[in-house]
């Protein structure tokens, strides 16, 4: 059974609400050359013009961030995490830069910020830092100005004073502790897609798009894989009570809202979505004993996802594909015997009415025994079924769990 353990969030203390205050993410895709990034200063001019506070939050353009990572990895087999994180929070300076002199030319003030410089500060985990505190007097101080302050997403500044980033899609995480450090009244991520569908539209094309969903939800399908909000950014928008918003960068279609469960505008649906990732390595370990594992797991900051006690000498994990590196090296360094497999994805099913329906699980399993899928390893949440499953099979899995539950029909 997996229990989806969320993080402590620092205390953000007495955040006055600020009326007015807007804060609009606006990620890789929406910037990614400069006719976009000018489009993206229109609409932040027109936020301005409408009497907001307004903090845009930026994403780098396109794909500067795995230009950036290849390139260290062509330089270096092992790069310094401090030296990643350095090269590679470039990118978002960059397209603060940028849509501070479109800004300008369209004849507002504004004025683009480091996430240093916007006081993210953060620990000093390089690659997937955690923000410890907000210091935004620099921010209201030019929003006092009148002015459009960018911030580059995804980074901070550690306490030991270095460069950190936050994992990747970490700018939705600097977006909404943004907004809850300065009291906004909304936090808007503005994306490649309409909102939250119930699966991922490039997988699923008549998936559908849910006008709302729980905080609760979006944290499973987040962790499942649905990278449209990352993971911490919804801990940190339900923590803090930020409004949040999914919606499209080039529409004005409505989005999905994320809400707690007693909002009106939620459909009760049973089952909101399926997630998905076409990779969760799952590592098989004898001879260690659950707690020396898995502290020394969490020392090398690896996330473990699914864990599995199969025998008294025998436990099986997964972890997300971006912490193998850790995994591998920490494995390799204890006196065990091990073994990992890449060739598997997970498959979720993701709904909090699932708690008080009974058969959900026999459906599922029924759905995937239909199309000749076994899953190898199953894993539960009170909201959420998952499966590992072949990575050749996840698309087809993800189609028919998706048809099996009706999830593309109002
Ligand atoms: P951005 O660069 O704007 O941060 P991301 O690529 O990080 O955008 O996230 C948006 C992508 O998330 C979409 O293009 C879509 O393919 C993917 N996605 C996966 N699952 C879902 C889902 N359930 N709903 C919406 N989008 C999803
Ligand atoms: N540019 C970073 C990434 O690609 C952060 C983000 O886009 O949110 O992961
Ligand atoms: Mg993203």
């Amino acid at each position: 059974m997996t229990t989806t353990e969320f993080e402590a969030l620092p205390a953000l203390e007495g955040v006055e609400p600020r009326l007015g205050t807007l804060v609009m993410k606006f990620g890789g895709t929406s910037v990614a050359d400069p006719a976009k990034i000018k489009d993206v200063a229109r609409r932040l001019v027109e936020a301005r013009t409408a009497g907001n506070r307004v903090v845009a939050v930026l994403s780098a353009m396109g794909d500067t961030t795995d230009d950036l990572v290849r390139l260290a990895y062509e330089v270096s087999a092992r790069p310094k995490p401090r030296e990643l994180d350095m090269l590679i929070s470039v990118g978002e300076r960059i397209s603060c830069a940028l849509a501070a002199m479109a800004i300008h030319d369209l004849g507002a003030e504004a004025i683009s910020l480091t996430g240093s410089q916007a006081g993210i500060v953060t620990d000093t985990v390089h690659g997937k830092a955690k923000i410890v505190d907000v210091r935004a007097r620099r921010i209201h101080e030019a929003l006092d100005q009148g002015r459009i302050v960018l911030v580059a997403g995804f980074q901070g500044v550690s306490t030991d004073l270095d460069i950190t980033t936050l994992g990747r899609g970490g700018s939705d995480t600097t977006a909404v502790a943004l907004a809850a450090a300065l009291g906004a009244e909304v936090c808007e991520i503005y994306t490649d897609v309409e909102g939250v569908f119930t699966a991922d539209p490039r997988l699923v094309p008549h998936a559908r798009r849910l006008a709302a969903v729980t905080y609760e939800e979006m944290l499973e399908l987040s962790a499942s894989g649905a990278k449209v909000l990352q993971l911490r950014s919804v801990e940190f928008a339900r923590n803090h009570d930020v409004r949040l918003q999914v919606r499209s960068t080039f529409s004005d279609a409505e989005g999905t809202w994320i809400v707690d469960e007693e909002d009106p505008v939620l459909e009760k649906a049973i089952i909101s979505g399926v997630a998905h990732t076409d990779c969760e390595p799952l590592y098989r370990v004898r001879r260690i004993g659950p707690a020396r594992l898995f502290e020394r797991l969490a020392e090398a900051n690896v996330n473990v996802d699914t864990i599995l006690q199969v025998s008294s000498d025998e436990i099986v994990f997964s972890a997300p594909v971006e912490d193998r590196r850790a995994c591998e090296e920490l494995l390799g360094a204890l006196d065990v015997e091990w073994s990992m497999r890449d060739d598997l994805g997970k498959v979720s099913l993701v709904g909090a009415g699932m708690k008080s329906h009974p058969g959900i699980a026999a459906q599922a399993f029924a759905t995937l025994g239909g199309i000749g899928v076994q899953p190898e390893v199953i894993s539960t949440s009170p909201i959420k079924i998952a499966c590992h499953v072949r990575t050749e099979d996840v698309p087809k899995a993800v189609a028919a769990l998706h048809d099996a539950f009706e999830l593309g029909v109002a």
